[in-house]
C-alpha cells in the first residue's frame, strides 16, 4: 500500500534552515483566529518571516477567507495604569 506523501517532510538535518523548518511547524498556528476552524483544512496556510527576534505568521483561512497576521515573541514588556 502507497502511502500519500507526508505534507510536513523536513530538510535534511544538514541543511543551515533544517532547525527553523522544524521550529516552524511546531509553532505555526493551527486554528483560524476567526472562526476557529483548522488551517490545515480547506487549503489554509500560514508562511512564516523574521523581523529582528519577532517571528510573523501571516496566516489565511480557507474556510472563513480571513487573512492576517500573528507574531510570536520569547518575551515582552508592558506597562500597566496603576489601579
Ligand atoms: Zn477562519
Amino acid at each position: 500500500m502507497m502511502l500519500p506523501p507526508d505534507p510536513h517532510r523536513l530538510p535534511p538535518r544538514e541543511a543551515w534552515f533544517a532547525r527553523d523548518a522544524e521550529r516552524h511547524l511546531l509553532d505555526r498556528p493551527r486554528f483560524c483566529p476567526m472562526c476557529g476552524e483548522g488551517l490545515d483544512a480547506d487549503g489554509g496556510i500560514s508562511t512564516e518571516y523574521w523581523a529582528a527576534d519577532a517571528r510573523y505568521f501571516m496566516t489565511w483561512c480557507g474556510a472563513c477567507g480571513w487573512f492576517g497576521e500573528g507574531v510570536r515573541f520569547d518575551m515582552v514588556t508592558i506597562t500597566e495604569v496603576e489601579h
